[in-house]
């Protein structure tokens, strides 16, 4: 539409994908590498997070299998720990720290570590947000040309909705960087891993923690390109 919008995306898109890519590549050759290199104590990923959680009396949070690659998460509404088979079923040292990073959001959860319940309050209007702020932005500076003030209202609703969602990729950082620095303590505590084979663990764990990091620098690109497009254009 105009030259100086799309420089403008450029600018402020570019970095959260790069960062993405870059991110996906690391994940996908430090878990490619470390699930083919078994742990010497040949736990599986779901044995670990067993014992991590029975460690700290967390008996009745069942952990169950679920389908997908890389689709392991913990899911605080019903108590359970759901791992693809890919880790829980695995003996490789990126299942074992993959299991236990998930276990380490069921200590957050048990501890009532603050950042985890303030992410999962807001996912509602995360849910909401993601597809109606840039309905409403889209749609209101479109209006704009015809009514005005009207439609610049609507697309600022838009926006403020829609950096809901920027909040919570800020809001899972923590959350997400405090649930791999427990995984790595408890690993080395419990006498699960060895040192050397920590090196594995950080660098698969530290990979998926740059995708998160990538997530909120796009989200914040997208918002502040929605902004400047916003309030740029005013006359
Ligand atoms: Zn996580």
């Amino acid at each position: 539409m105009y030259y100086p919008s799309f420089m403008l995306w450029l600018l402020l898109a570019l970095p959260g994908l790069l960062l993405g890519l870059w991110a996906q590549y690391k994940v996908k050759s430090a878990f490619g590498k470390y699930s083919k290199i078994k742990n010497s104590r040949g736990m599986t990923g779901a044995q670990t997070a067993r014992a991590m959680l029975d460690h700290y009396g967390l008996y009745d949070i069942r952990i169950e299998e679920t389908k997908g690659r890389l689709s392991d998460h913990y899911d605080p509404s019903n108590k359970v720990l759901r791992l693809s088979p890919d880790v829980g079923r695995s003996p490789s040292i990126a299942a074992v720290g993959v299991a236990a990073h998930e276990a380490g959001h069921a200590l957050q959860d048990a501890k009532n570590y603050g950042p985890l319940k303030l992410r999962s309050a807001i996912v509602p209007a995360v849910q909401f947000g993601s597809w109606l702020g840039p309905l409403l932005f889209m749609g209101g500076f479109l209006l704009q040309t015809f009514v005005g003030r009207f439609g610049f209202n609507i697309a600022l609703v838009g926006l403020v909705l829609f950096a809901i969602t920027a909040v919570f990729t800020i809001i899972t950082l923590p959350v997400e960087f405090d649930a791999s620095k427990r995984a790595k303590k408890e690993l080395v505590a419990m006498d699960i891993l060895g040192q050397q084979e920590m090196v594995g663990v950080n660098k698969t764990l530290n990979a998926a923690a740059l995708t998160y990091v990538a997530a909120a620098v796009a989200a914040i690109g997208q918002v502040l390109y929605y902004a400047f497009l916003l309030f740029g254009r005013r006359d």
